[in-house]
């Protein structure tokens, strides 16, 4: 055990767990510990007891993640269930808990006539997630309602900061390096509810309609290109539907890649790889991958054949 000093922290500790269990994918290796803390106050003990070179991962709901089959050599912070408070600082201002839902922002934030958050409604992350990877959909982006953020250090500190310190991209933020997400203060207009819940039930639909929700994935695994889609130029490549292993590049939309019942984080990882290169050839574009990729290979994984 890292901790360094008499154990007061009040959380839940696990070793060995399988990331398989907490990742979208529902594939790749065990963390080797892993936390999840009882509340805000808890997270900032253990941080502070812990030995300051432990490696750490933090996760939400696993949503963009991908955990390589050797796994993780540290310890995984896990926020989803456990930093979940929801406050109103007033009328329009939302302090959420990094571990609190996207579909929960979303549907509280609409029941109240506050419009601006329903883009979150499909996304199957946490609020952290979604500040981490400034995540959108349908012209809608986290971080443009985002007035301040409450993080943590590596040593269990907490702080303030304001939107204005981070550096927000499409799918990309750049902060203070060694802080984490533990709260966003959001602020929203006001507009009718009833439009609101509307207008979400017809994302879920499009949603639906052009993704496979039912399978396991992480989603779009490429960012989009300036000026294009990753889907486009994986399709016109001829790549939907390639299998390596139990992954396989969607049917539906191809910048997907979903697990079909048995895959490897190998499998799915040089799966991708294969799309990147062969998109390269065809197309002359290098896709970035919007996913992140972590943890350890297994060294013999992954050695299939590309179909
Ligand atoms: C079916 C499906 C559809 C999706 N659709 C969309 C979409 O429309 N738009 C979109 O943007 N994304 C989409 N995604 C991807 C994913 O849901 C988002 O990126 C989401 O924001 C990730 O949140 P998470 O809590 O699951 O993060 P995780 O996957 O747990 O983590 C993602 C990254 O954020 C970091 N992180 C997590 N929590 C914190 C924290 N508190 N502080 C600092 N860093 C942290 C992690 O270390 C990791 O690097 C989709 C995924 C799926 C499976």
């Amino acid at each position: 055990m890292a901790a360094r000093t008499a154990q007061h922290w009040r959380g839940e500790l696990g070793y060995d767990e399988p990331m398989a269990r907490h990742t979208s994918w529902r594939a790749g290796g065990a963390a080797r510990r892993f936390y999840k803390p009882a509340d805000l106050a808890d997270l900032c003990t253990f941080l502070h007891d812990l030995d300051p070179a432990e490696p750490l991962l933090w996760v939400g709901l696993g949503s963009n993640l991908l955990v390589r089959d050797g796994g993780f050599p540290g310890t995984v912070i896990f926020t989803f269930g456990a930093l979940t408070a929801l406050d109103w600082l007033d009328d329009n201002t939302l302090r959420v808990e990094a571990g609190a839902s996207c579909a929960r922002v979303a549907r509280e934030t609409t029941r109240r006539g506050l419009i601006g958050m329903e883009f979150l409604a499909g996304i199957p992350g946490t609020m952290g997630g979604a500040l981490a990877m400034n995540a959108g959909a349908f012209g809608g982006e986290t971080w443009p309602r985002v007035t301040a953020v409450e993080t943590v250090d590596r040593h269990g500190r907490l702080l303030l900061r304001k939107a204005a310190e981070f550096q927000v991209g499409y799918r990309s933020v750049a902060g203070v390096p060694g802080e984490w997400f533990v709260a966003a203060h959001l602020r929203l207009e006001r507009g009718a509810a009833a439009a609101a819940q509307q207008r979400i039930r017809e994302l879920l639909d499009r949603r639906g309609a052009t993704q496979p929700t039912q399978q396991y994935s992480c989603g779009s695994v490429f960012r989009n290109p300036p000026g294009d889609y990753a889907a486009r130029l994986i399709e016109t490549a001829g790549l939907k539907g390639t299998r390596l292993g139990g992954a396989q590049v969607s049917e539906k939309h191809a910048n997907f890649i979903v697990n079909t019942g048995n895959a490897s984080a190998a499998d799915i990882e040089t799966l991708l790889l294969q799309v990147q290169a062969e998109v390269a050839r065809v197309h002359g574009v290098y896709l970035e991958t919007e996913v992140r990729i972590v943890g350890e290979a297994v060294a013999d994984a992954g050695r299939h054949e590309y179909e």
